[in-house]
């Protein structure tokens, strides 16, 4: 069954004003959601809305597309009429490009103070055309773009010099009335981003886009991410995260995904349970659970598969998965909800799982 986080596994979530980005709310009570950037040129819309569909399939909630160019702002109205997901607009250097963005029907418009030129005269105006479109704003600070002014006070990008730049470029909104705002404030550091989105949480309650900046390749970035999103949500801090690796928007979404439903904070889809190996291997059991892995791909149901390498603890592990395999001597003891159902050639044990695994499913009706 999913699992989901009790009351005492996690603290109570931070209470945050709710926004809504398109259909999808954000803060309040709202579950906690997943977002990710799309590489591709915007101005390619085809290839733009091919990734839009592929990171949705993979759970993403919401996307943003980067804005840097006029091109780019010209399609933004056929990719959102399009997406499946509301769309974000990234957009850096030209405040024109946020009326453009609003007028596209974009669900929020990013911007990033420290890089927008002129910005802080422009608020009155972005103002009025947000709230008349009824367009959240996310106020992104980020560490390699901070305000000058900001590093010149701090020496570097710190927490305090992260907060107070965002809280500064809130303000300035608030003078105008508006309040539909979400904050980001990334770097590349796990504990700057947790001591900054602590303070934030202290000092203000919109809600929070969590992020470690540059985060890197696959696996350093994501555990990076883990380990930074894993304590603040912990804590009850955090209404959206963006898990940015070196690789594919598909994996950053795969990973954040992963990340909530390790918390409880989404329920699992599927689980593959394997075993790292040790001396009692009788099986290659890294290139098998990559190819069950592979496999489940995609698998909508809730499954529990469990991979183990011997017939020591194998058999036991497995048992307590949905269906499993017991691998050794060039066999696999197939297991489904506790019981050995057949034993198979080792070449035939993925094919074993994705059946007895479609059996169960319609056999239980799952959805
Ligand atoms: Fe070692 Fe067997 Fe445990 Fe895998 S299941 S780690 S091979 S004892």
């Amino acid at each position: 069954p999913p699992v989901t986080a009790t009351p005492q596994q996690l603290a109570p979530r931070r209470r945050t004003r709710q926004i809504l980005v398109g259909s999808v709310p954000v803060g309040g009570d709202a579950r906690v959601t997943v977002q990710t950037m799309t590489t591709t040129p915007t101005a390619d819309v085809d290839a733009t809305l091919q990734q839009i569909a592929e990171v949705t399939a993979a759970g993403c909630d919401i996307i943003r597309v980067a804005v840097p160019s006029q091109d780019d702002a010209d399609v933004l109205p056929r990719i959102v009429e399009r997406s499946p997901i509301p769309v974000i607009a990234d957009i850096h250097f030209q405040p024109r490009y946020v009326f453009q963005a609003i007028d596209a029907g974009c669900a929020a418009v990013r911007v990033n103070p420290g890089n927008i030129k002129r910005f802080d005269d422009k608020i009155a105006e972005i103002s009025a055309a947000a709230t008349a479109a009824g367009v959240p704003i996310r106020i992104g600070v980020n560490a390699g773009s901070l305000d000058p002014r900001l590093l010149a006070k701090y020496g570097k990008a710190t927490p305090e010099a992260l907060v107070e730049s965002a809280l500064w470029e809130c303000s300035l909104f608030e003078e105008h009335g508006f309040q539909s705002l979400k904050i980001a404030v990334k770097h590349h550091d796990p504990l700057t981003v947790i001591d900054a989105y602590r303070q934030l949480a202290q000092r203000c309650d919109y809600p929070l886009h969590l992020g470690v900046t540059e985060a890197g390749t696959a696996m350093q970035g994501s555990i990076k991410s883990a380990v930074a999103f894993g304590i603040l949500l912990s804590e009850g801090i955090g209404d959206t995260i963006r898990v940015s690796l070196s690789t594919s928007p598909v994996e950053q979404v795969k990973a954040g995904c992963h990340i909530l439903s390790s918390l409880g904070l989404r329920p699992r889809k599927l689980e593959i349970v394997s075993c790292p190996g040790c001396g009692r291997l009788q099986v290659d059991i890294h290139r098998l659970a990559t190819q069950v892995e592979a496999a489940f791909d995609g698998f909508p149901h809730p499954l529990r598969v469990a991979v183990m390498g011997c017939v020591v603890n194998g058999p036991g592990e497995a048992r307590e998965a949905d269906i499993g395999v017991s691998s050794g001597n060039g066999k696999g003891q197939i297991f489904v909800q506790g019981r050995t159902v057949r034993t198979v050639p080792e070449s035939r044990i993925v094919e074993a799982l994705l059946e007895e695994a479609l059996k169960l499913t319609q056999a239980t009706g799952a959805e």
